[in-house]
Parts: structure tokens; sequence; C-alpha cells
């Protein structure tokens, strides 16, 4: 009895630690992305940057109360197809006509609902709406930074079909926190990104291919690594938490060979490419002259505000849960 007091305590603890993570990892991203933006957008982004911090969480937020955002944060692709996915649908109206549009919402619609999110920035800037340019770019920022992660494009995002369970927030919490001051964010200034349907799935793909390296690496050093050494319990706070241990965490980051820093630095050079992609199709509007109106949603917005009937399962994670320091 008393031992199951202490395993739940246990598991709320980290379940409450991992999404702060999550939140906090967010909103590094979003806010390092900014440094990237040339300078007729920088002054407006930079004068901004609490907004766009501090927003970078809120799909987050409404993944627990607004109907239809679960599934914008991930895609199980190989619920589909396998790596490379060449015949698997790229646009969203074949998508839908070959496996319903439940199907998708059911496995995941992240690289459609950057498409969508996209579209809403762009459509913000032509209106010169300073409320909605922050909203979206601060919810771009998010969909981008999640679809970099490998766990994030696949049915087994939390190695419960591998018997890894805990191996999602291993790779984008425990290692981020142990190793982020190691890693590098410079990552050059943004680039206009002519198609983005291709580029979005490029990143995609790119992310998915490394999923059987995060699965069979961790398999093999579980295997090898003293199996009483694997875990330990850490203070947080006022907490005890079971976690990775130190030496098995540093032999995984090892054996990953900077993937973790590698797919950080792409989320924040993508979401300013994207950022500016949008800029630049809205015609380049002048943004030191922009003021607060009234918040509305633009019109054309595929698939916001239905009612989707889900046949879907728990989405444990946030994107990377991670500590980084400010910029
Ligand atoms: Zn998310």
């Amino acid at each position: 009895m008393l031992r199951n007091l202490i395993l739940i305590l246990v598991s709320f603890c980290f379940i409450h630690i991992a999404q702060a993570w999550g939140f906090w990892a967010h909103q590094r991203i979003n806010r390092l992305a900014i440094f990237s933006l040339p300078p007729a957008m920088f002054t407006f982004y930079k004068a901004n940057i609490e907004y766009i911090t501090e927003h970078a969480v809120d799909p987050d937020k409404r993944r627990y109360v607004v109907v239809g955002e679960a599934p914008k944060h991930f895609i199980d692709l190989d619920h589909f197809c396998a790596y490379p996915c060449d015949s698997f649908p790229r646009k969203w109206q074949e998508a839908k006509s070959i496996y319903s549009e439940d199907t998708l919402n059911a496995y995941g619609i992240v690289p459609w609902v950057i498409e969508w999110t996209m579209n809403k920035l762009t459509g913000a800037f032509v209106d010169k709406d300073k409320a909605l340019i922050l909203k979206y770019s601060a919810d771009l920022g998010h969909y981008i930074a999640d679809s970099h992660v490998p766990l994030h494009t696949t049915e087994n995002y939390n190695g419960q079909l591998t018997d890894q369970q805990g191996i999602h927030g291993f790779w984008e919490s425990r290692l981020p926190e142990l190793f982020h001051e190691e890693y590098s964010f410079w990552v050059g200034g943004a680039s206009y990104i002519k198609n983005r349907n291709e580029f979005i799935w490029t990143n995609i793909l790119h992310a998915h291919n490394q999923l059987e390296g995060v699965l069979s690496l961790e398999k093999q050093l579980d295997k090898t690594y003293p199996n009483d050494q694997k875990y330990a319990f850490e203070a947080r706070g006022e907490s005890l938490i079971k976690t990775y241990s130190r030496g098995y965490s540093l032999a995984y980051h090892i054996l990953l060979d900077g993937m973790v820093e590698n797919q950080m630095q792409l989320s924040v050079k993508h979401i300013a490419d994207l950022w500016f992609t949008c800029w630049v199709g809205a015609g380049l509007p002048n943004l030191s002259d922009l003021d607060f109106n009234n918040i509305r949603e633009p019109a054309g917005q595929e698939n916001e505000g239905k009612v989707l009937k889900i046949k879907s399962r728990p989405h444990a994670e946030t994107g990377f849960d991670v500590l980084l320091d400010k910029p």
C-alpha cells in the first residue's frame, strides 16, 4: 500500500516536471528563432520577444480544452508507410481522399497544421494585424518544433511497443537537461522557402529517419549497461524523482552522436525560415507601425473549430522537454 502510494507520488512528480520542461523548451526555441530574422523583422519580433516566448506553449495548453488540438502535434508515419514514405500523399486533400479525415486525425496531422498556420500568419501580415501576427508566429514555432522530434512521428511514441517506456522524456527532456550547455545555437540567418510543403515534409521525414537510432541505440545500451545503475533518484525542488542515471544518460547521449542538439538547431532555424517566408509571401509589410487590432480569426481555415471523431490514443509528451539558457 505504502509502496503504491510512493509510486503514485513519484509518477505525479515526474509528469508534472516533464510538462514544465516541455513548456520551457518550446519557449527557448521560439525565443532563439528571433535572432535569425532579418533586420526588417527582427526589430518587431525583438520588441515582442516576451510574447513570442511566453505563448510558445499555448498549443500544448489548448490540447486539453480545444477539440481537434491534440492531433496537431504529431504524425504517426509508421502507421501508414515505411521511410522514406515516397508513396504517402504530402498534400492534405489527397491524403484526406485516400485515408479520410477521421483516420488522419487519429494518427496526427502536424505537417498540414504547419501549412495552415503559415496561411494564417501570412494573412495576419497582409492585414498588418499585430495581435494575430504574434499569436500565429508563436503557434507556428510550436508546431515546427514538435515536428522535429523523432518520437512525434511514430505510434511507438513512448517506447511502449518495444518495452522502452519513458524514452520520450529521456530523449527530449533528460538528455538536453544534462547536456544543453555543450550545445551551440548559432544557426545563421533565415532563408526564404519556395516550396513549403516539400520543406515541411523533408524535415519531418528527416526526424522520422532518426527514429530507428533513437530506439535501437537505447535498446543496445540497455542490454550492456549494469541494470542496477540505469536509474537514479534525484531531488527536484522538494520532490524526489526516479529518472535515468547520469551515467546511463551520458552513454546514450554519446551513442546518439549529436542528434538532440542537431534537431534543436534545425527547429530554431526552420521556425525563422517559415516566419520569414510568411512575411515575404505577404509582400514584405512594414512592421514598424503596427497597432493592436481586434483579435479575430481570418477566413478560410481548414479543419478549425470542427468537432472531430478521434479514435485517438493519449499523447504523452509535449515537444522538446529541455532546459536551455537564455540567448
Ligand atoms: Zn506540442
